[in-house]
């Protein structure tokens, strides 16, 4: 079967341009039509020279190159669309003008014609709502740059035939995208799920826990992301992502676990958004972020001091004994409790420094809690309760940086960073999953492609384990008081029962 398809695209923006490119080099014909026609030429030739460099970097041959150009052409008008399999609307993100482009475009189609918005924020069934046709409307929702990120949304509204929906999965895979189904909801799929990690940073600088930089250091450095939330935003440009995390918010019935930040809003009114404003949370030199020298430790070989590490968590402290058993002459103590001289080391998950020193009986002045869900990454966060004397603090720190490890050193805050910035990516993706808006595997390439995250975020859920997932989201909700953090009943009944959260065969 020739897989060729016609595409006509409505909109010569940064989208429609990037799915034009894709299309065309897809072998397919394309027809791109735009409310004002110098955008349509600007369109054509920078796809032109897309293409043209692509065939210089090896990627394309000559002839499909030449092929890819001759196949792209400007549509004058929507009747130029008749022999369109697909038109895919990616005009400006207006409900009326989407209404009034699909009731147009339904008026020239041919009868089985499909046709998809590229919307990023309303509701696809509400597009729909515009023709009287609204079994061949689907959401189709690339990303930017589209030729760069290979995964698009296929979205059904309440009316779209499942027939469409698979039209639209074989063409993406045809332009070599990779299709993930998700229902018509606020943020549909990606943008819902990159609520978590948004919004529970800006929560945990709101609190004065640690610095932005700190946050972006432990989720690259310890929790292995791409980028932290905080370099994220300033690339993005926090008036865009502000208003994601505001419509999903509201979106969703004020449902504190998609709460913006008013530290976030201040920003953006006082026009403080990244880099595309010379400055964000970081300034910048160029395009490289000006990021604060970090303190240099002190020599652990002149600071000894015995170390007691708590039981409570026994894993953790096996581990942690034995990580730090490599220095050479450290003591180790053994007993029941510290002696009065020792350095006390708990692992809470969930819990902060001051809770862990009351609830074991510890001395607070001598406690510091280890975050041990990555003990084995090159950083790794220490946390310090109000009482822990500036001593010990230096002593953590010196001990951590005599094993090779950068340290973070952040105030009381149960579930340190990542602890609680992974609880809330697992717990929401678990959220998605339950609430049957995409499959788990879906739910974990759309994070992994979508959001460029280390892992699915239902496969992180696994790799942590869903019951320590529980038991962090369970501290934290009782240490808030807050529906922010309570868990979502596909991740407890998992966890409950042992399962994987991801796995296919029980959803
Ligand atoms: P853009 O501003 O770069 O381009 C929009 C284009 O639509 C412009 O060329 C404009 O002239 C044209 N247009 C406006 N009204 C029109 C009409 N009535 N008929 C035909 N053309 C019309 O915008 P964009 O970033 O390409 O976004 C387009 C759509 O894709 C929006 O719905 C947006 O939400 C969505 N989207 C954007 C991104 C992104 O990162 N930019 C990502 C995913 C989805």
């Amino acid at each position: 079967m020739d897989r060729r398809f016609t595409v006509g695209i409505v909109g010569a923006g940064a989208m429609g341009r990037g799915i034009a490119q894709i299309a065309a080099e897809a072998g397919n014909k394309v027809r791109i039509f735009d409310i004002d026609p110098e955008n349509v030429g600007n369109a054509i030739s920078f796809v032109g020279d897309m293409v043209h460099r692509r065939m210089e970097k090896g990627r394309l041959s000559a002839k499909q190159a030449q092929n890819a150009l001759n196949s792209l052409k400007a549509a004058s008008s929507f009747a130029t669309f008749s022999d369109c399999d697909l038109v895919i609307e990616a005009a400006v993100e207006e409900l009326s003008v989407k209404h009034d482009i699909m009731a147009r475009l339904e008026a020239q189609v041919s009868r089985d014609c499909v046709l998809a918005t590229n919307t990023s924020s309303l509701s696809v069934t509400a597009i729909a709502s515009a023709v009287s046709t609204p079994e061949r409307v689907a959401g189709f929702h690339f990303f930017n740059p589209v030729p760069v990120m290979k995964l698009v949304e296929v979205i059904g509204g309440l009316k779209t035939a499942p027939h469409v929906l698979d039209l639209l999965c074989g063409w993406a895979v045809q332009m070599g995208h990779r299709p993930v189904r998700t229902a018509d909801t606020p943020g549909f799929l990606v943008n819902h799920a990159g609520r978590a990690f948004s919004t529970e940073g800006l929560r945990i600088l709101s609190e004065g826990i640690c610095g932005h930089q700190d946050i972006d250091m432990v989720m690259t450095q310890a929790a292995g992301f791409r980028m932290g939330p905080f370099e994220l935003f300033d690339l993005t440009g926090l008036d865009v992502s502000h208003g994601v995390m505001e419509s999903i918010y509201h979106r969703y019935y004020e449902d504190p676990r998609y709460r913006p930040a008013p530290i976030a809003a201040l920003r953006v009114a006082g026009g403080v958004l990244g880099r595309k404003t010379g400055g964000g949370f970081y300034a910048y030199d160029g395009d490289t972020a000006q990021r604060q020298p970090e303190p240099a430790a002190l020599d652990w070989a002149k600071l000894p001091c015995p170390v007691w590490v708590s039981p409570v968590d026994p894993d953790s402290r096996d581990r942690l004994c034995a990580i730090l058993g490599s220095i050479a002459d450290i003591e180790l103590e053994h007993g029941t409790s510290p002696t009065s001289h020792a350095l006390i080391l708990v692992t809470p998950f969930g819990h902060d420094a001051t809770q862990s020193a009351v609830d074991q009986g510890l001395d607070p002045r001598r406690t510091i809690a280890v975050d041990m869900l990555f003990p084995d990454a090159r950083r790794i966060t220490l946390m310090h309760s109000p009482a822990t004397t500036s001593e010990i603090q230096i002593a953590a720190c010196a001990l951590f940086a005599a094993l090779g490890r950068k340290v973070t050193m952040i105030h009381d805050s149960p579930g340190f960073i990542a602890q609680r910035m992974l609880a809330m990516i697992v717990n929401t993706a678990s959220e998605i999953a339950g609430q049957r808006i995409a499959t788990p595997q879906h739910i974990n390439d759309g994070t992994m492609l979508g959001l460029g995250y280390p892992h699915g975020a239902l496969a992180l859920g696994d790799v942590i384990g869903p019951n320590r997932i529980l038991q962090i989201l369970t501290n934290l909700s009782e240490h808030y008081q807050d529906g922010r953090y309570r868990p979502s009943q596909w991740l407890r009944r998992r966890a409950l029962l042992g399962l994987s959260i991801e796995h296919p065969d029980r959803l």
